[in-house]
């Protein structure tokens, strides 16, 4: 929520959500509110040039759309790691591939004239849960997100954590067994290989191929490459024994990664997000039995679990706050 609450008043960032899948825009005002909404597909395939033709173009017709009426003090993108901020250039974002090396902010930068502020993804979310969502009684905040991979994003006391280049925090990529699966990032046994969207459809896979007798062979009617989590965690919750203990496995791992993250940084509420949420129940008892097992006494029961009800602009939201937020995102009362 914007400090000065007369000095915001009619002045809007455009925010834009970048995913390998969509790109979403919106107008954001100093209250957190969201009008204007477009998206279009990002279609990486096509490559990066046609990305940002594109990209330039949705956030042209926005601005002209608006700047008339509207004073317009800035651009937001909230987009897939890992983007250095203080360089404006991509690394190897595993989403868009091709875009390796990219300097994307110079790019903006030169086709449009309004203050640019690029962020990770998560960073955005996590922000946009510490103002306007369920952190916004707190000042101590982990954010995961639990989709396609696991993002994350941290705040404490207050301040959003980036590092020296905007890379912190990268929980998906905590190694949570030393002998696990390989992670796309390169990596064995990372959070992201076990507990992700990606990683529970690929382990149920895998145990449909070696001939596993799960209802999830008729669900998918044959086609294993059909297997998605959504798809395991509705056979879980029809019952199915193993759909459900990959769900559980899938939850005791993130049980683990949430236990090193309670003892790294203490926490008063860790929200989680993403597709894999519509499905936290049949995890949470794997989730909890962990939590309660390895906590220190200390944390012991300190800690809230909460499930983003912001998730569709949270981003947009977190991202846009950097402009209306002048002290370093310092929340006020
Ligand atoms: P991203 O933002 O990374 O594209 P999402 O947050 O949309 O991803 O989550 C997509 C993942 O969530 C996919 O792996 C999908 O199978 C999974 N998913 C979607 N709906 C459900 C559901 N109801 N239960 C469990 N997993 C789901
Ligand atoms: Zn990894
Ligand atoms: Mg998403």
């Amino acid at each position: 929520m914007c400090a000065k609450r007369d000095r915001c008043m009619n002045k809007y960032v455009i925010s834009v959500d970048m995913g390998g899948t969509n790109i979403r825009v919106g107008v954001v005002d100093g209250i957190g509110q969201v009008k204007h909404k477009q998206s279009i597909l990002t279609q990486a395939d096509l490559g990066k040039e046609s990305v940002v033709e594109r990209l330039i173009q949705l956030i042209q017709g926005v601005y002209n759309n608006i700047a008339r009426q509207h004073k317009v003090i800035g651009l937001s993108l909230a987009v897939p790691g890992p983007y250095d901020v203080n360089s404006g250039v991509f690394y190897n974002p595993p989403n868009l591939p091709g875009w390796d090396k990219f300097y994307f902010r110079d790019k903006l930068e030169r086709h449009l004239r309004v203050p640019i502020y690029i962020i990770n993804d998560a960073n955005a979310a996590a922000l946009g849960e510490y103002i306007y969502g369920a952190g916004k009684e707190f000042r101590h905040l982990v954010y995961l997100t639990l989709g396609t991979g696991v993002g994350s994003g941290t705040i404490i006391d207050g301040q959003l954590l980036m590092g020296s280049r905007g890379f912190a925090p990268e929980f998906g990529h905590m190694t949570i067994d030393k002998n696990g699966p390989i992670c796309n990032c390169g990596n064995i046994g990372c959070l992201e290989a076990l507990s992700s969207g990606t990683a529970i459809s690929r382990i149920a896979r895998e145990e449909i191929k070696n001939g596993a007798d799960s209802i999830l062979s008729k669900m998918c009617s044959g086609e294993i490459i059909d297997i998605d989590a959504k798809m395991v965690a509705k056979a879980a919750a029809s019952g199915d024994s193993l759909a459900l203990s990959i769900m559980k496995e899938a939850g005791s791992n993130l049980g683990v990664a949430l236990v090193n993250i309670i003892h790294s940084f203490d926490p008063e509420i860790i929200v989680l997000g993403g597709g894999l949420t519509e499905s936290l129940d049949i995890m949470m008892p794997s989730i909890k039995a962990e939590i309660s097992n390895r906590v220190m006494i200390n944390q012991k029961n300190k800690v809230e679990l909460a499930v983003s009800q912001i998730e569709e602009d949270v981003a947009l939201l977190g991202a846009a706050s950097i402009f209306f937020e002048p002290r370093k995102n310092e929340k006020q009362s």
